[in-house]
């Protein structure tokens, strides 16, 4: 049956728009091998990591890739984000974890929360592009996912022509926990697509970092800080 959808339908790398082999998913084994992977998991002073400092407290942070203008990587997630291609997060997510169960700083892991989106954008893309990433980290850590506890209480303006100064305040607090107690003591995983300012995870951080006990790590598919 596959086969014969795939005659009608030729499976397409999702990298470089050639066909893919029987037993290649979602792109090819030449983009797989040519991903521009940070290795930054395995060691706790990496960029990511610094754009943190000074501004909330992480246990470890770490993206998996590097995004630039016009490369592999975000053709990637133009697709994941607007072209209803879920299958890419959830196929990178799962590579990535493979790597990140094998570093120390991210072996006590409890739960994979994604950074929700607002209920109207949820609405309107119809899936939550973290959360596809989130599904594949846990699938190869076999970490739950919960994507209940922490939601989004107000859309962010549009942010392009903004200072890192105004983005911050543009989207402070519009995150909320809804049962803080049920986190108390977990050592959390916050999943986002991209990394770029770190504004957006700072505001989910500072919502989560007043619960007792918790620890909070942070892994993104890309990242974009230089
Ligand atoms: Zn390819």
């Amino acid at each position: 049956m596959k086969d014969f959808i795939s005659i009608i339908f030729p499976r397409i790398c999702a990298g470089c728009g050639n066909s893919l082999w029987k037993n290649e998913e979602v792109i090819c084994h030449l983009c797989d091998y040519h991903l521009p992977r940070t290795n930054f998991h395995r060691d706790q002073e990496n960029p990511v990591t610094i754009t943190f400092r000074g501004r909330v407290h992480v246990e470890s942070a770490a993206a998996y890739l590097y995004f630039n203008k016009g490369n592999k990587v975000q053709r990637l997630i133009h697709q994941l984000k607007y072209k209803g291609r879920k299958d890419i997060g959830v196929f990178l997510g799962n590579q990535y974890g493979r790597e990140l169960i094998r570093s120390p700083f991210f072996k006590t892991v409890d739960q994979i929360i994604p950074v929700p989106l607002h209920k109207k954008k949820l609405m309107k893309r119809g899936y939550n592009q973290s959360e596809q990433i989130a599904l594949g980290l846990s699938e190869s850590m076999k970490i739950p996912v919960n994507k209940h506890q922490l939601i989004r209480i107000k859309a962010t303006e549009t942010q392009t022509h903004k200072s890192r100064f105004d983005r911050v305040m543009n989207v402070h607090e519009i995150f909320t926990v809804l049962d803080p107690l049920s986190l108390e003591g977990k050592h959390i995983l916050l999943v986002d697509d991209v990394v770029t300012t770190g504004a957006t995870l700072e505001s989910c951080i500072q919502n989560l970092q007043n619960i007792p006990g918790i620890k909070i790590s942070v892994a993104c598919l890309a990242t974009a800080v230089i």
